[in-house]
Formats: C-alpha cells, sequence, structure tokens
C-alpha cells in the first residue's frame, strides 16, 4: 500500500481557527480550514503552520482527521499586519523547519498569500518538494481599485510567481492577471474555484431559520418586513457604507433592514462611522449590527434575508456571496473580480457595474418589489453553486498536487534551485 502522502500548507500571517469576518480574517482562513479538513478526509496527512500571534497558542493543535495546525514562533507573539509580518519570514521558515525536522518528510508545500509563499520557496528548495501557492488576493489588483501597496509585496509576489511550481488562481480573471501583470508562466497557472460547503449552506425553511434568528441573534429586530444582508470584515473595501447611503432611496418597501454582520469591538470606530451616516440619512432605525458569527449561524442569516448585498470594490473570488446563492438567496454585487464569475447576472443576482448607493438601491428595489422573481433567482442561485462543492474543488486540487507529483518522480527528486536571493535581500533591495 502506497504510504499517505503528507502536505505541509504554510498560512503565516493567520490562523485557519481565527474568527472569520474579523479584522484580517475572512475567506482564506475559511478555505484553508475547509481544504484542510477535506483532504484529510480524503486519506492526506495535513499539517498546517501558521505564526504565534499570541502568547497562549498552544504549540500544536489538533484540526480533526489527523490534520494538525502548529503556531511558529516569529516575531513578537502578537498580531500584526501582514505587511510586518515580512520581516519575520526567515526566522518563520527556521521555526518551520525545526518542527518538520521532528515528523516525516512533507511530498509537496501549498502556501497561502504572498508571505507565506516566501517561505513555500525556501522551504521547497530545502526539501526538494514541489511548491502550490495560492495568493487570495494580490497587491497589484488591489492597487487597480485604488489601494496602494508597498511595493515590496508587488516584489515578494513577483518573485513567488516565479519560483512556484503551481500558481492556483480562484477564477480566469485571476489567472489572466498572474500572467499579464506578473509574467507568470500560463502552463504553471490552474483556475480552481473556492469550495463551499453545501452540507452547510442549502436552502431550507424561512420561517424556521427566522425563528432561531429571534432567539439566538435578538439584535437583529427581526420583523416581517425584509432583510438586506451584509456579511463580512467591517473594511472601508467592502461597502458596508454604500448600503447604508442605499437603504433610504429603496422604495418598493421602506420596512426593510439593513443587517450589517462582521467585525467586533476593534471595529467600533468604524461602526460609530456607519451609524452616524445613517442617522444622518434618517434610516438609523432600520440598520442593525451584529458581531461576527459562527459559521453555523450563517446558513439561517442568509436564508433569512431577502437579498445579500456585496457591495466591494474588489474580490479575488467573494465565498460570502457563493454561501448565500447556495442557500438559495440571490446576490446583488458589483461586477468585479470573482463575483462577476460566481454570479449570472438576471439570473442568480444582479451584478452592479458601478458603486454608486443609488444603482444599487436600484437593483435591490428591484428584487425586493417582485417576490416571484426574487424567489425563482434564489432557487437558480442554489441549483447552479453545485459546482463549488467541495467534494468537486478537492478533485481538482488533488489534481494539480498530483500531476506536479509525478513530474517530479519522472524528472528525478533533484531541482534547480530557483531564485537563490535571500528573502531580506528582497525586503532590502525593495526599500
Ligand atoms: N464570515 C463568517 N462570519 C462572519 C462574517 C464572515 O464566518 O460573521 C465568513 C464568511 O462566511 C466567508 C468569509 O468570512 O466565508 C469571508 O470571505 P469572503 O471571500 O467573502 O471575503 P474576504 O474576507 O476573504 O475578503
Amino acid at each position: 500500500m502506497r504510504p499517505r502522502r503528507r502536505l505541509a500548507v504554510i498560512s503565516t500571517h493567520t490562523s485557519p481557527l481565527a474568527r472569520a469576518g474579523t479584522t484580517k480574517a475572512g475567506g482564506m482562513n475559511v478555505y484553508i480550514a475547509d481544504l484542510t479538513r477535506h483532504l484529510a478526509e480524503v486519506g492526506w496527512e495535513v499539517d498546517v503552520y501558521t505564526r504565534r500571534d499570541r502568547m497562549d497558542a498552544p504549540d500544536m493543535e489538533d484540526l480533526g482527521h489527523g490534520a494538525r495546525l502548529f503556531h511558529v514562533d516569529a516575531g513578537p507573539p502578537v498580531s500584526l499586519p501582514p505587511i510586518e509580518i515580512g520581516a519575520h519570514v526567515s526566522d518563520f521558515t527556521a521555526g518551520v523547519q525545526r518542527l518538520a525536522g521532528q515528523t516525516e518528510p512533507y511530498d509537496l508545500i501549498h502556501s497561502h498569500y504572498w508571505v507565506a509563499g516566501l517561505s513555500g520557496i525556501e522551504l521547497s528548495r530545502q526539501w526538494q518538494v514541489p511548491h502550490v501557492v495560492m495568493f487570495h488576493t494580490l497587491g497589484a489588483l488591489k492597487e487597480v481599485f485604488q489601494q496602494p501597496e508597498p511595493p515590496f509585496r508587488i516584489a515578494g509576489e513577483r518573485r513567488v510567481v516565479a519560483c512556484a511550481d503551481a500558481v492556483i488562481g480562484a477564477t480566469s480573471h485571476e489567472r489572466a492577471f498572474l500572467i499579464g501583470q506578473y509574467g507568470a508562466d500560463a502552463s504553471r497557472v490552474q483556475v480552481v474555484p473556492c469550495g463551499v460547503d453545501l452540507e452547510t449552506f442549502h436552502p431550507a425553511g424561512i420561517d424556521e431559520s427566522r425563528r432561531r434568528l429571534a432567539a439566538s441573534l435578538p439584535e437583529l429586530c427581526l420583523d416581517d418586513g425584509p432583510g438586506i444582508l451584509f456579511v463580512g470584515r467591517l473594511e472601508q473595501s467592502k461597502g458596508a457604507d454604500l448600503l447604508v447611503q442605499a437603504l433610504p432611496l429603496i422604495q418598493n418597501r421602506p420596512d426593510a433592514r439593513l443587517w450589517i454582520v462582521g467585525g467586533d469591538n476593534r471595529d467600533n470606530g468604524e461602526r460609530a462611522r456607519l451609524c452616524s451616516l445613517a442617522a444622518d440619512r434618517g434610516v438609523a432605525h432600520r440598520v442593525q449590527f451584529v458581531n461576527a458569527v459562527e459559521r453555523s449561524q450563517l446558513p439561517d442569516l442568509y436564508r433569512a434575508a431577502s437579498v445579500c448585498a456585496v457591495p466591494s470594490a474588489y474580490e479575488s473570488f467573494g465565498l460570502v456571496a457563493v454561501e448565500a446563492m447556495a442557500s438559495g438567496t440571490p446576490v446583488v454585487a458589483t461586477r468585479v473580480g470573482g463575483l462577476a464569475s460566481t454570479i449570472a447576472d438576471g439570473a442568480t443576482g444582479l451584478l452592479v457595474g458601478d458603486r454608486q448607493p443609488a444603482t444599487f438601491a436600484a437593483a435591490i428595489d428591484r428584487l425586493l418589489g417582485d417576490e416571484p422573481l426574487r424567489r425563482q433567482m434564489g432557487a437558480a442561485a442554489a441549483q447552479q453553486m453545485s459546482r463549488y462543492s467541495w467534494h468537486s474543488v478537492t478533485r481538482s486540487i488533488l489534481d494539480v498536487y498530483e500531476e506536479l507529483l509525478s513530474d517530479r518522480g519522472s524528472t528525478g527528486s533533484q531541482r534547480d534551485p530557483c531564485c537563490p536571493d535571500s528573502v531580506e535581500s528582497l525586503l532590502v533591495a525593495a526599500g
């Protein structure tokens, strides 16, 4: 019998166990946790390495099905912005090496985000195993949407793109960007969409969902009126403020409420800004805030809402939209990034071409004013999301892994040391 394949997952700047929907924890954390679980279920041995960002983090945590999470000492044991973690990449890599030295060798490395990719390059060279990377967000893409990024991030991403054996993009748009803007070798860039857990996110009795939510989240102020749902980190690029401004412009259902779900007490400043915006527009009583919720509460929220709104400036994939559609709720979203490929405009939701409150209000109004259309779109959405099932996503990821492993097997185990520059030289050169 072939020994079980062993995978090292590198997620330097954030843990898969961090509460999604707060500060920097979101789709990537959910993705790593779900993929780890599904790979472990099909027999892979998976170890995830993340930086210790709090004193009391245990050295090792069990992720189920034999998968393990290791906290690696590198830099101060406090939460740091990803950009500052760049300075601790060498320590982190050395820490992973030390821990990995105490276990069986790995067959493959899968890193997430550019900071982890830098460690992935070095570990892949040391261990002589293939390295797969996913960026989740790209600095140059954020810049397109007027969010400037430090030059050494882009330089770091370029280096990871050049050195990784395979790059996985979530959409064909991301793939084209990797090839066009980062000079990626087209033969090494694969598209595999993110997955959604269809056992959790599926349509079910709306009345029951509403009853459960009325008891568990009284702050929603659930009544007979429709709910417009925003789920996500309270980051400005996500556009919760745009929805607050859209709310008074909705004419068909002046009783509609806006539920803003996400963030925690570190976001009190942003929440105060949204509250005062709502008060200025005379809709403070119709905007309800809920701190980031457990994943188990999300299906009820999606089902209870009439519309899920995703007015982001950019989304590389946009898991929230897919989770909502899988739960049978149509989505109104900006026509950007992954949202433009996961939402079938006019069939499973509505795509909005600009980020003006009036345009979003008009699209939401259209659905709130036409219940048969809203229901029809919700049903179509749930049906179409089966293409993002974890079963099929895991299969596609395994295809990428197996191809690399068989290439490696046929060309011998030695590989050229790619990109010999140290991480420090990259960071110094980039200033
Ligand atoms: N999320 C959550 N609880 C919350 C808010 C968000 O679990 O209260 C999850 C949400 O279900 C989704 C992820 O956070 O899986 C956000 O992913 P998305 O791709 O939409 O945005 P990102 O945070 O990656 O920019």
